[in-house]
């Protein structure tokens, strides 16, 4: 059995005041969700606040993002040692926003995979189709490609996968339950290709458009084992519902 896996990804929202305010009313309404792993995205200048905050309780704390260098000229980037510093469990690789607007490939998404899991980071690797790939049927392709060359060379250990349709992200539109099942049963499919046992123990989240309401009936799919919530994790009552979906 898969443990649920539900993971906050706060993009570029708050100021430390809003962090604060939010954690004084998410942490109480989830303290007793002991059968699912709850995971914080904040950016990186909330990291160290929200990651004192987190101690002690039973929510983790992941970055969005992580240069796969170890140190060095690299001015503006922040690497794995850094994050494990400073009480991150996770970070966030190959989100669609990063791979739009900031030129990230899978070469980088490997390269920056592979440095997390070396730094004694889990990682959340993101891939997904757009809409016009979807169209002309392609999704599948798109989810071979972005897995193999996001996975080169690196064994399933720590690594949990978010399918995230960008055409879903953001937008309000949400998979249906038959669209995630399926991509998630394809994305496993290709997990057991490479990985073979290791695929039962996969973790697959869905991603895009999750709210209270839609998440029930996605987490009795039985290849959709958590989710990423961007716009529905900001608000701690909203958040807290996704969290106890069940
Ligand atoms: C995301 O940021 O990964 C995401 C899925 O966003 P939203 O829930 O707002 O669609």
């Amino acid at each position: 059995m898969r443990r649920p896996f539900i993971s906050a990804n706060w993009k570029m929202n708050k100021t430390l005041s809003e962090a604060v305010e939010f954690l004084d009313a998410f942490l109480p309404l989830v303290g007793d969700s002991g059968d699912v792993d709850i995971v914080l995205a904040p950016p990186f200048t909330l990291l160290r606040s929200v990651g004192e905050r987190l101690k002690g309780t039973n929510v983790m704390l992941s970055a969005q993002n992580v240069f796969y260098e170890e140190k060095g000229a690299y001015t503006g980037e922040v690497s794995p040692v850094m994050l494990k510093d400073i009480g991150c469990s996770f970070v966030i690789i190959g989100h669609s926003e990063r791979r739009q607007y900031f030129g990230e490939t899978d070469d980088t998404v490997n390269k920056k995979a592979n440095a997390a899991l070396r730094g004694g980071l889990g990682v959340i690797l993101c891939i997904g189709e757009t809409k016009k790939e979807r169209e002309a049927g392609r999704t599948f392709d798109v989810l071979r490609r972005q897995l193999g060359e996001g996975m080169r060379g690196l064994s399933f250990e720590g690594i949990v996968i978010a399918y995230e349709p960008v055409w879903a992200i953001g937008t309000g539109l949400t998979a249906t339950t038959e669209q995630a099942e399926e991509s998630h049963a394809f994305i496993r499919g290709l997990i057991r290709e490479n990985h073979g046992g290791k695929a039962e123990e996969a973790r697959i989240l869905y991603g895009g458009s999750v709210t209270p309401e839609n998440i029930p009936a996605l987490m009795q799919r039985p290849d959709v084992d958590g989710a990423l919530v961007g716009g529905a994790s900001l608000k701690a009552e909203s958040f807290a519902k996704i969290v106890k979906y069940r």
